[in-house]
C-alpha cells in the first residue's frame, strides 16, 4: 500500500484528505469546510482556486514546462525578474530563482559570501543570526536557524550562526518597557560583530517579522535601521529573510519598507507561488552583483528546477493578481480590523498575553499567567491544544514556538488570505472563539 509520509505516519482524523478549495476555504472528502487563517504555512495569499493563476500555469505547459537554467532562460522566467525589479524597492533588481524559502536563504548566505570572495576578501565567510528565528530546514538554513527545538537533532552538523537576541518586546530580552526601548538588542549587534570580529563575517540574517520560531515578533520603531547602519558600519551585509513577509503579507511588498531601509540581499517564497507551485527567489541588489557580474560572472549554486517557466509563469500571474485587484493596498485596514477583534478576546479568555504583529500576520502569545507572563508548562502542549480545537470546529491556524529561550512558549500565526473580507474576519474570530471556549473548559476541568 503506498502512502504520503509527510506528517503523521497514521492518517487519522486529524489529517485529512482535502479535496478542494476556494477562496478562504477548504473542503475535504467528507465535506467539511476549513477557513484557512494560516493560509496553510503563511503561503496561499491570494486564497485558494483561483482560476487565472491556473490557466497561466496551463498555457504555460502547452508551450513548455522546463528548460535546464545552464543552457536557457524561458519568456516566463525573464518577465517575472522584470516585474519583481519593479515591484520591489530600491535596485534589488537581480532575481536567483530557485524551489522553496530554505534554498533561498542558503542561496543568500553563498551570494553574501561569494560577493567578498569577488572583491578580493576571501576571509569574509561567516554569516551570523538572532536567536528565535527560522531560515529554513536545510542543514546551512538550519544553521542560520535560532530554533533550538529544530535545531537540536542536528547539532552536531550545524554551524552556530545564532548569536544575537530578537527584539521580543513582550520579553524584552533588557526587560525594558517598551515606552523606555533604547535599543538595547539592536546594539548588540555591534558587540558581536566587534567580538567576532567583521573581517571574517560576510553577512548578518534576519527575518523583518520573527514567524515561525516566535509567533509574528515585531520589532520597535527604529530597530532595523541602527540594525542596517550597524551593518554597514562594519561592512557586512545585511540579507533580510522575507520568506514569510514577502509578497504582501504585512501591507507592503517586503515588510522592510515599513521600516524604509532595502536590505543588501532578500529571500522570498511562500506567497510568491501563493501556493500554486513551488517557487522561490533570492534578490539581490546592483551593489552586491557588480563584482559577480565582473568576477566569476556566475553565482555559484543552482539547482536542476531553478527558474523553472511553469513555476515562473505562476509567481508572474500571483503578481498581476495582486496588482490588478489591488490586493496589498487593503491588508493593513484588514489587519487592523482583525487584530482589534482578537485583542477584545484578551477579556474573555486570560491565556491571551499578547496579540502582535502587522498588516495580516498576527501572532497570539498564550501565557498561564498574563501578569507575570510565565508560561504554560510544555507537557500541556498548549498549542497544539488550541490548534486541535480550531480544527474541530473548521478553522486552520498556525502553530508556532514562543518564549525568551526560543524553544519552550506558547503561540500561534493568524494569517489568512490577503483576499480575506471583512465577514470572513468576522466568521474566523467566532470560530476561534469557539476553539478558545472549549480550551478554556478543558483547562477548569
Ligand atoms: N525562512 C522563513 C522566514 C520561513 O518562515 C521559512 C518557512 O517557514 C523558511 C525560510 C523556509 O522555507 P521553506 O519551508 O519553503 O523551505
Amino acid at each position: 500500500m503506498g502512502r504520503t509520509y509527510l506528517i503523521k505516519p497514521d492518517l487519522d482524523e486529524d489529517y485529512p484528505v482535502i479535496d478542494y478549495g476556494k477562496g478562504v476555504y477548504l473542503f475535504d472528502v467528507a465535506g467539511k469546510r476549513y477557513l484557512d487563517a494560516s493560509s496553510g504555512a503563511v503561503t496561499a495569499n491570494i486564497g485558494h482556486g483561483v482560476e487565472e493563476i491556473n490557466e497561466a500555469m496551463m498555457e504555460q505547459a502547452k508551450k513548455v514546462s522546463f528548460v535546464y537554467r545552464s543552457q536557457f532562460t524561458s519568456k516566463a522566467a525573464e518577465k517575472l525578474a522584470e516585474k519583481i525589479a519593479l515591484t520591489m524597492p530600491g535596485d534589488l533588481n537581480w532575481s536567483f530563482f530557485v524551489n522553496s524559502g530554505s534554498e533561498a536563504t542558503e542561496t543568500a548566505m553563498k551570494i553574501a559570501i561569494q560577493y567578498w570572495q569577488e572583491k578580493g576578501r576571501p576571509l569574509k565567510t561567516k554569516i551570523l543570526s538572532r536567536w528565535v528565528s527560522y531560515h529554513g530546514i536545510t542543514i546551512g538554513a538550519l544553521s542560520m536557524s535560532g530554533h533550538p527545538a529544530r535545531r537540536s537533532r542536528f547539532v552536531p552538523l550545524l554551524a552556530d550562526f545564532p548569536v544575537v537576541s530578537p527584539p521580543y518586546c513582550y520579553r524584552c530580552p533588557y526587560n525594558k518597557n517598551p515606552r523606555n526601548c533604547s535599543y538595547e538588542c539592536a546594539k548588540e549587534l555591534d558587540v558581536a560583530f566587534r567580538r567576532i570580529g567583521p573581517e571574517s563575517i560576510a553577512g548578518f540574517i534576519a527575518e523583518p517579522i520573527v514567524g515561525a520560531a516566535g509567533g509574528a515578533i515585531t520589532p520597535p520603531k527604529d530597530y532595523y535601521k541602527i540594525i542596517k547602519e550597524i551593518c554597514e558600519k562594519h561592512d557586512i551585509l545585511f540579507i533580510a529573510d522575507e520568506v514569510m513577509t514577502g509578497f504582501g503579507r504585512t501591507g507592503t511588498m517586503l515588510a522592510s519598507e515599513h521600516w524604509g531601509i532595502v536590505p543588501d540581499i532578500v529571500s522570498l517564497g511562500k506567497g510568491m507561488g501563493a501556493g500554486y507551485a513551488p517557487i522561490a527567489a533570492t534578490l539581490v541588489t546592483e551593489r552586491v552583483m557588480e563584482p559577480i557580474r565582473k568576477g566569476s560572472k556566475v553565482i555559484m549554486s543552482g539547482h536542476t528546477l531553478s527558474a523553472n517557466p511553469q513555476s515562473s509563469a505562476v509567481a508572474l500571474s500571483v503578481l498581476e493578481y495582486l496588482e490588478k485587484n489591488n490586493v496589498i493596498d487593503d491588508v493593513d485596514a484588514k489587519g487592523t480590523y482583525l487584530k482589534n477583534l482578537l485583542e477584545k478576546l484578551k477579556i474573555v479568555f486570560p491565556f491571551i498575553g499578547d496579540v502582535r504583529g502587522m498588516g495580516l500576520l498576527i501572532g497570539i502569545e498564550f501565557v498561564r499567567n498574563p501578569k507575570t507572563k510565565q508560561s504554560f508548562a510544555s507537557e500541556l502542549n498548549m498549542t497544539e491544544k488550541i490548534v486541535r480545537a480550531a480544527k474541530d470546529v473548521g478553522l486552520l491556524l498556525y502553530p508556532a514556538t514562543a518564549g525568551e529561550d526560543g524553544k519552550s512558549g506558547d503561540a500561534i500565526i493568524i494569517s489568512p488570505p490577503l483576499i480575506v473580507t471583512k465577514r470572513e474576519i468576522e466568521e474566523l474570530v467566532s470560530l476561534f472563539k469557539m476553539a478558545l471556549t472549549k480550551v478554556k473548559q478543558e483547562l477548569e476541568t
